[in-house]
């Protein structure tokens, strides 16, 4: 009988019984008591097995001709079943997992059939990837291999294989492991034709001009983004990017600041001007907001006292440049201050000391692949970060011979090539790509900004700048109602437009400042790269609207 070691029944001790036999009957009873538990043990795990290769044959709904245990296509994955796989992912295909049986799901990045017993194929998931062997000595097996090799690239499988440690080190992965398989299913089947290979998107830009190298165009990428997001530095630029996001409300959650949400559909422009996409909105018209700037200040008024935003913006600016889009996403804070809008910049500065920390320790890896796609020196920043005044870049620029700064900078505006040259002249100074520049004229700045207290034709106003180019925008607000009204008449602005935003200072006013940052911008010119399209995950300008 199943769950015995023997056909006796182990028998009840009773008083009458010798030691000796007392002494057996009690064994006898603790070995039929293991067996039971050993037999319900092997029952359950039957069951458990049952189960799974019930959950498997449903996962392996396969056409007729392929051995449904090794090989095949899986039909589509309707959530039918759960089967009790454990997945491993690609990352985790270190030497430590040596012998070991893993279940991963990728896509194939690479196949390499060297013989009808023989291929290979590179298995990618995200930036991670993980050499695949498969060796056939039967019939089965050789089919399995036709299979594999069948499988055009991009296509996503799941293959079963044992980590083994190749004699020869793998530097072409990222993993140093190889992975021998003995089943791939495919879970779904890539065109057999792409709109371009992921070897060619792949390749460093030092190699693009070598003999055989194929380039893709930046429109082409562009036209099939999401392609163009698989390749290794495209999928770290995006996690890079959510990294900041999460790194600046991090810190700023940390500091007390209100996350908040502010209309992007408004009645009238919020930084006034030409560049702003109009719409019906019923019977009346509306605007896409160019900034969250007088909802955030609002938020301030209504006792938010620190408030920051993550959100869209939308600019009709007609600028075919590097660096304009015409939706990006906004970094926006805002916060009552004592005495001295400096007590704003120093939470500025901090924010960003921690964003770029918080970067290089936790996305070294994606740091790694874009910089061997698109390799660029190391940004270079330190945790003192270096204030100029607006007059000072001037004069700098002046002194290196930039005869067009004029020595009245009561109205100028510095350009992107000044800025950029700038930049220069700092790091080489000051041996940093991160600065800012204080005490912009007031004639070149939005109406709500305060001005100098002593020099009227100054205001307490601010740009920093990554490797000489802006990246963010900010400024003591006006907080004074009639002051308010009448900068904003001065610069020609329909005040009863933006009626209830200079209400809003009429119950009572904290003095405020804040500023808003491209978080494009902060990411392109992070990773050193030359265009802010590459890090918009499907950007928009004048020219392109999808996809
Ligand atoms: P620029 O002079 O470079 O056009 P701006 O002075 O218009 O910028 P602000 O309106 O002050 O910029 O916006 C704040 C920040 O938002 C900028 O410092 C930049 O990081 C980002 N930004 C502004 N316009 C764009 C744009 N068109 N595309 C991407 N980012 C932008």
């Amino acid at each position: 009988m199943e769950g015995k070691t023997t056909d006796e029944p182990a028998k009840a001790v009773t008083p009458d019984m010798s030691a000796e036999d007392k002494k057996k009957a009690k064994e006898a009873k603790k070995q039929a008591e293991k067996a039971a538990k050993e037999a319900k043990k092997a029952e359950r795990e039957a069951q458990l097995a049952e189960q799974r290769r019930a959950a498997e044959a449903v996962l392996c709904k396969t056409v007729a001709d392929v051995n449904v245990d090794t090989y095949g296509n899986l039909g589509v994955i309707n959530s039918a079943t759960k089967s009790l796989r454990v997945w491993t992912t690609v990352s985790a295909i270190t030497p430590s997992l040596t012998e070991q049986g893993v279940w991963v799901r990728g896509r194939i990045a690479e196949t390499r059939c060297k013989s009808k017993s023989l291929a290979f194929i590179v298995l990618r998931q995200q930036t991670s990837t993980v050499q695949c062997v498969m060796s056939a000595t039967t019939e089965d097996e050789k089919d399995a291999i036709k299979f594999l090799a069948s499988l055009p690239l991009e296509s996503i499988v799941d293959v079963y294989g044992t980590v083994t440690i190749p004699p020869v080190p793998i530097t072409s992965t990222t993993q140093p492991v190889e992975l021998a398989i003995t089943r791939c299913h495919c879970v779904s089947k890539s065109l057999p034709e792409l709109p371009f290979q992921l070897k060619d998107a792949n390749r460093p830009e030092s190699e693009m001009n070598e003999e055989g190298a194929v380039q893709v165009s930046q429109d082409t990428r562009l036209d099939n983004r999401i392609l163009d997001l698989r390749t290794l530095a495209m999928n770290a630029v995006m996690k890079i990017s959510s990294e900041v996001c999460t790194l600046f409300s991090e810190y700023l959650s940390k500091e007390g600041f209100v996350q908040i949400h502010s209309p992007k559909l408004i009645g009238g422009a919020s930084e006034g001007g030409a560049n702003v996409f109009k719409l019906k909105y019923f019977e009346r018209d509306a605007c896409l907001a160019q900034s969250p700037q007088l909802y955030k200040q609002m938020a301030i008024s209504a006792d938010l006292d620190r408030v920051f935003e993550i959100g869209p913006v939308f600019r009709a600016e007609n600028s075919n440049t590097h660096r304009h889009l015409c939706e990006f996403v906004g970094l926006d804070m805002e916060m009552a201050f004592k005495e001295h809008y400096f007590e704003v910049l120093e939470v500025i500065e901090n924010t960003f000391c921690f964003i770029f920390k918080g970067l290089e320790e936790r996305c070294q890896k994606e740091i790694e692949a874009v910089h061997r796609q698109w390799p660029a020196e190391p940004f270079k920043w330190g945790n003192k970060v270096l204030r100029l005044e607006f007059s000072e870049g001037c004069k700098m620029l002046r002194e290196a011979g930039f005869s067009d700064i004029p020595d009245d900078i009561s109205q100028f505006d510095i350009g992107t090539e000044q800025e950029k040259a700038l930049g220069k002249l700092v790091k080489a100074k000051y041996d940093t790509d991160f600065y800012y520049m204080i005490n912009y004229p007031l004639g070149v700045r939005p109406f709500y900004t305060m001005p100098h207290p002593t020099d009227p034709s100054l205001s307490n106003s601010y740009d920093f700048f990554m490797r000489g180019e802006e990246i963010v925008s900010g400024a003591q607000r006006v907080h004074d109602p009639e002051l308010l009204t009448e900068r904003a008449q001065k610069l020609g602005i329909e005040v009863s437009t933006i009626k209830s935003y200079i209400d809003s200072f009429r119950l009572g006013a904290h003095p405020h400042a804040g500023c808003g940052i491209g978080l494009e911008r902060v990411v392109m010119l992070f990773l050193g790269l030359n265009n802010i399209r590459k890090v918009s995950m499907f950007p928009r300008d004048p020219k392109r609207l999808t996809p």
